[in-house]
C-alpha cells in the first residue's frame, strides 16, 4: 500500500503517519524528520537545508526527490507512507516519475483538512525551533501558495481522498481507515497496472 498524506502543517500528519506505520506494518517517512535528523547530526546536507527550515521555507526540491528517491528503493517493499512529501508540483511529478519506473502507482492521497485558525492553536502549542509564531505563518503562507496545488492535481489523478482532520487523532485515524477501505472495495481496477507481484 502506497500512500502520501497531504495536509497543511498542523494537521496531524504525523500522527496519522505513525498510526498507518504501525497498523500495516510498513514505514512512514516524513521528509521534516529526516531533514531535522540531517541537521542534528550537522551532516553537510543538515548544514545546508538548515536555514530554510528555521525560516519556514522549503528545502530546494533536487534535495528532497534525490533524499526521497534514496529511501523509496531502501525497504518500501510493502509500502510506504509519506508524510511531508510531495510538498510542490515538480516534486509531485518527480514522485510519479519514480514510482511510474517501478510499475507501482500510489494507491491514494489522504488530504487532512483543517482550516488555517486550528492549525494556528496546534502549532503555537508545540515546542520545535520552527514553531515560533512569525515562522508558523509564514509555514502556512507557503502551504497555501506551494503545496496548495497538489490537492487539485491529485483529485485529476483521481487519487484524492478528502479526511475531516479537525477531528480527534483516534477519529481522523478512523475516517482513514474507511477511506482505505473503500479503495480496496472499488477493486480500484482502473488507476492500477497489472498487478507487480
Ligand atoms: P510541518 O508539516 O509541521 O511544517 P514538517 O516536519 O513536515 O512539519 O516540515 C518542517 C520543515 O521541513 C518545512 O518547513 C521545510 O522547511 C522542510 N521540509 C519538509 N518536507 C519538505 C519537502 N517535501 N520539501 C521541502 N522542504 C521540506
Amino acid at each position: 500500500m502506497d500512500l502520501v498524506l497531504l495536509g497543511p502543517p498542523g494537521s496531524g500528519k504525523g500522527t496519522q503517519a505513525a498510526l498507518l506505520s504501525e497498523k500495516y506494518g510498513i514505514p512512514a517517512i516524513s521528509t521534516g524528520d529526516v531533514l531535522r535528523a540531517q541537521v542534528e547530526a550537522g551532516t553537510p546536507l543538515g548544514k545546508r537545508v538548515k536555514a530554510y527550515i528555521d525560516r519556514g521555507e522549503l528545502v530546494p526540491d533536487s534535495l528532497v526527490v534525490d533524499l526521497i528517491q534514496h529511501r523509496l528503493l531502501a525497504d518500501t517493499q510493502q509500502g510506504f507512507i509519506l508524510d511531508g512529501f510531495p510538498r510542490t508540483l515538480p516534486q509531485a511529478q518527480a514522485l510519479d516519475t519514480m514510482l511510474a519506473a517501478l510499475n507501482r502507482p500510489l494507491d491514494a492521497v489522504l488530504y487532512l483538512q483543517v482550516d488555517p485558525e486550528a492549525v494556528r492553536e496546534r502549532l503555537g502549542q508545540r515546542h520545535r525551533g520552527d514553531d515560533r509564531q512569525s515562522v508558523i505563518d509564514h509555514r502556512l503562507d507557503v502551504f497555501l501558495d506551494q503545496t496548495a496545488p497538489l490537492i487539485s492535481y491529485y483529485e485529476r489523478e483521481r487519487k484524492l481522498k478528502l479526511i475531516d482532520g479537525s477531528q480527534p487523532p483516534e477519529v481522523v485515524a478512523a475516517s482513514i481507515e474507511d477511506a482505505i477501505r473503500s479503495l480496496a472495495g472499488s477493486g480500484n481496477g482502473s488507476s492500477r497496472t497489472p498487478s507487480r507481484s
